[in-house]
């Protein structure tokens, strides 16, 4: 048996946190490959280590003094090492990041040396190797992760050195140049080396037991959702439940490796297991039909209506084409009879909103042209909601009897979720009213 565990910030902000992930690997000896992010939040309104990493950049760019600001950075790993007993010559790996920063240091650079010295130091307080992602972790130049190359280069490392501490976020690029995954990233980090060394399991480390039905930040108390599937956590971090990069399923899923989010301040808390499927003996036989719900504001709908639209060929590929030429991402086209909304994210037209309206009146003469802003979409993800004929009748209902007004709704073709817009005003009430009728309904 062998596991991939990865920690996020918060599970590593303090010596205080570091002890906690010291007792979870040393509970399993399968536990051998460790992934670590940059310290975290330590409370609410404390900085993540990589925002001020970000802020050192953006202060050598400005030629503004950033001396400050590293000190803060070295304060918080030096409270690591001093917590942990540890003997390893820190001062010398910032004074070696010091001296390499200037206006030619690339951002990606700077911003991986949180997680780089997070696991110098989580290395030597397990008594693991570490590893740099810099010498396994490969891009290609297009950006792209450079799955093949990097999966030989880490189970090459593996057979020599079977219990390692990672850097997560960042990897290199063919030219030797260190590049960073987007925000979160950490999380493809583990998923990819779970996926090099065909790990049994990816255990994923946060500060919640689980994802939850839907946002904590929005209800209450929500119920942590025991089992789920690829596809189905898919639509929900798609849509917003940002417990984990959108980008981290690829690989675990392509190896069929069990993915489970668990909780460091509650380590043996069931967690939330993802995989591909379950069987039918595994699924608890009360699983609720609504496996979680996830949304996001700021959207537009364009409403495009002509008269016997439908009779004329080629009328909805001439509009998709406008929006390509505009390279604007579309969401949803949700169409009727003699009209068809395409849905984007507001935030890809409002440069260009009187352009793309004038080119999409000369391509397709409709009869009108309808723009709603200020729309939030709203998934209803449940890979158990194709059996239940009545349910989306019953989201009508929850909503028309809470004054909700549904701007639109349209059911993916694999049938594991329901998309509605709403005004961005109704945002959090329609999660509630939704995340209530998931409890009731079975
Ligand atoms: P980490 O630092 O461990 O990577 P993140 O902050 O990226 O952790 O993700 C965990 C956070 O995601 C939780 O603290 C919670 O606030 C947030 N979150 C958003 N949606 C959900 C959800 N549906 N279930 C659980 N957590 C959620
Ligand atoms: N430390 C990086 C971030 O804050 C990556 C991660 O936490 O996954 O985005
Ligand atoms: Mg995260």
């Amino acid at each position: 048996m062998l596991k991939v565990l990865k920690f996020g910030g918060s599970s590593l902000a303090s010596g205080e946190t570091f002890e906690k992930v010291k007792k979870i690997v040393e509970a399993d000896k399968s536990r051998a490959i460790v992934i670590v992010s940059a310290p975290g939040k330590r409370y609410s309104g404390d900085m993540k280590v990589t925002d001020l990493l970000y802020l050192v950049q953006a202060h050598i760019k400005y030629s503004a003094s950033y001396d400050t600001l590293f000190n803060e950075i070295k304060e918080r790993y030096r409270q690591i090492h001093k917590y942990c007993n540890l003997t390893q010559d820190i001062e010398k790996e910032f004074d070696n990041i010091y001296s390499r920063l200037n206006k030619k240091t690339s951002v990606d650079y700077i911003a991986s040396r949180g997680e780089y010295l997070n696991a110098k130091l989580m290395a030597e307080y397990l008594g693991y190797t570490f590893v740099d992602s810099a010498s396994w972790l490969y891009f290609n130049f297009n950006g792209k992760v450079d799955f093949e190359k990097s999966y030989k280069a880490l189970s090459d490392i593996i057979e020599n050195n079977p219990r390692v501490v990672i850097p997560g976020f960042y990897g290199v690029t063919p030219d030797g140049n260190v590049k960073t995954f987007s925000r979160g990233g950490s999380d493809i980090t583990g998923a990819i080396a779970a996926a090099a060394v065909n790990a049994d399991m990816y255990e994923n480390w946060t500060d919640v037991s689980g994802i939850m039905t839907a946002d904590p930040r929005i209800v209450d108390n929500p119920r942590p959702i025991q089992n789920v599937t690829f596809a189905e956590l898919r639509e929900l971090s798609y849509m917003g439940a940002e417990v984990l990069h959108e980008e981290t399923v690829f690989p675990v899923r392509q190896k069929n490796i069990p993915l489970y989010i668990k909780n460091t301040n509650d380590m043996n808390a069931r967690g939330t297991l993802i995989m591909e499927a379950f069987d039918d003996d595994l699924e608890n036989k009360n699983a609720h039909f609504i496996t979680g719900i996830s949304g996001k504001k700021n959207y537009s709908i364009i409403t495009i209506a002509k008269n016997r639209m439908n009779e004329e060929i080629g009328y909805i590929r001439r509009a998709l084409e406008v929006f390509e030429r505009f390279s604007i991402p579309i969401e949803h086209i949700p169409s009727s009879i003699d009209s068809f909304s395409v849905v984007v994210s507001s935030s890809n037209i409002e440069s260009n909103m009187h352009e793309l309206i004038s080119a999409l009146n000369s391509a397709l003469s409709p009869d009108t042209i309808k723009i709603d802003n200020e729309i939030s979409l709203i998934a209803i993800v449940g890979r158990k909601l194709q059996a239940n004929i009545g349910i989306a009748g019953k989201i009508f209902t929850a909503l028309g009897e809470n004054d909700i007004n549904i701007k639109m709704i349209e059911q993916g073709a694999d049938e594991i979720n329901i998309i509605i817009g709403v005004d961005d005003a109704n945002f959090k009430k329609t999660i509630r009213v939704l995340y209530n009728l998931s409890e009731v309904t079975e």
